[in-house]
């Protein structure tokens, strides 16, 4: 393991502007159709130019984080001087409930709430509860997860859970102290996430969910010793290829850890029982697992694999993400994104024109940046965001 290479990151300049005016498309131009759309009613499921249906929204709440992951916010381009948000540009969580009331009628059942480090955000339990009183309301079948990286977790799972918070995963790529503090570069200890994803379930969240993002050369020897782990734990365990998301990260093909080696480390060592999807659209190729030797444990662990660069699954993606700033992008990949502020602040906050917008936006959709990663030409898309504005 060599942390210590030099990486493209190390020699970017930090950018002057912050987010808004790097990533915000000119808007209603890019949607001539939506300007002369008057029906009354976007009501009911939309599905986009590929036939996809819209499921799922990811809610940034903050571009700012604790961490600086080295392949995320790379502490050489993510340092002091870098232009986060200010507070001012965030949305309200009152602009976040009405987006969500919004996107609801149109299909969305799943919201996540991610950023950044979606805790930073304070009374983040507040926004949770509106939302889950919003749908109760409404008698809408609301699926509200998060994902964290665990650091403030543990003082905060109980208020989180009893707002009604569903589903949490914690980002977790290492046990081994070393490997772990190298990559978060944030000198936040194993322990400390161990004692939220604890926390977590004692306050009544029946699974966590672990992501591991694998990164060749740096972490690849802690698959097992992850899924050692958390054997016997009602964990899901995720492993994640590494994924060419924004500019800062260094990324190269020869950095991913493909899924299919994954799975051999895991075969050698455990037994795998293949498990069905969940869900349409779910990204985990997904296992139960014990060890080989000593099948003993009632619980059921899961392993699931995201092979995002390997095996793309653009086919069935029903994802779309809202950045701390209001902007709507459909595709993790995308360089630019639909600014929804002028429809969730101040003029018309009124849930009709938001959701024919929304509607324009979803149908005219054709995003599938992974399945065409290697025919396109990656300099052509020379202003992808950044992990951290868009929310993972
Ligand atoms: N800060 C929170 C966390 O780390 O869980 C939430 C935001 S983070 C951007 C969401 C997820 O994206 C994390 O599990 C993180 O490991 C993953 N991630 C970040 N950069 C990635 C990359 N380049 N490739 C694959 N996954 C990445
Ligand atoms: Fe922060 Fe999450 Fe990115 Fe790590 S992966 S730097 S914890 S936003
Ligand atoms: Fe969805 Fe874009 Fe990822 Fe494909 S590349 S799965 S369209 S977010």
């Amino acid at each position: 393991m060599n942390f210590l290479d030099p990486s493209p990151a190390r020699h970017r300049t930090i950018p002057i502007q912050d987010a808004r005016e790097r990533y915000v498309a000119p808007d209603v131009q890019l949607l001539p159709q939506h300007a002369e759309d008057r029906s009354p009613d976007y009501m009911g499921p939309v599905q986009d130019a590929l036939d996809r249906p819209w499921h799922d929204l990811r809610i940034s709440v903050t571009d700012q984080c604790n961490f600086r992951c080295r392949y995320c916010m790379p502490k050489e381009v993510f340092g002091r001087d870098y232009p986060f948000l200010p507070h001012s540009a965030l949305l309200s969580f009152d602009e976040i409930a009405h987006l969500v009331a919004t996107a609801v009628p149109l299909g969305v059942r799943k919201v996540r709430l991610t950023g950044g480090e979606p805790l930073l955000r304070k009374h983040l339990e507040q926004l949770i509860a509106t939302l889950a009183a919003q749908a109760e309301a409404r008698a809408v079948p609301l699926n509200i997860a998060m994902t964290s990286n665990g650091s403030l977790l543990a003082t905060k799972a109980a208020a989180l859970r009893s707002a009604g918070l569903g589903r949490i995963t914690v980002s977790l790529d290492a046990l081994d102290e070393r490997i772990f503090q190298q990559m978060n570069d944030a000198d936040v200890s194993v322990a400390t996430v161990l004692r939220g994803i604890d926390a977590a379930l004692q306050a009544g969240f029946e699974r966590v969910k672990v992501n591991v993002v694998l990164r060749r050369g740096w972490n690849e020897d802690q698959i097992v010793p992850l899924a050692r782990h958390f054997l016997g734990m009602p964990v899901s365990l995720r492993f994640i290829e590494f994924m060419d998301v924004g500019q800062s990260n260094g990324w190269t093909m020869a950095h991913v850890v493909p899924g299919a080696e994954i799975l051999q480390r895991l075969q050698r060592e455990f037994h795998l029982t293949p498990l069905a999807p969940a869900a349409k659209g779910e990204t985990a190729r997904r296992w139960a697992y014990q060890e080989l030797s000593t099948p003993t444990s009632t619980v059921q662990t899961e392993i699931g694999l995201i092979n995002s660069v390997t095996q793309a699954f653009c086919g069935d993606c029903n994802r779309a993400r809202i950045t701390a700033d209001g902007q709507l992008f459909t595709c993790l990949f995308a360089q630019s994104g639909v600014n929804l502020l002028p429809y969730l602040r101040g003029g018309d906050a009124t849930t009709q024109p938001l959701g024919r917008l929304l509607r324009a936006v979803w149908s005219q959709r054709t995003d599938r940046y992974s399945e065409v990663r290697k025919e396109v030409n990656v300099k052509a898309r020379a202003n992808k965001a950044e992990m951290n504005y868009l929310g993972g």
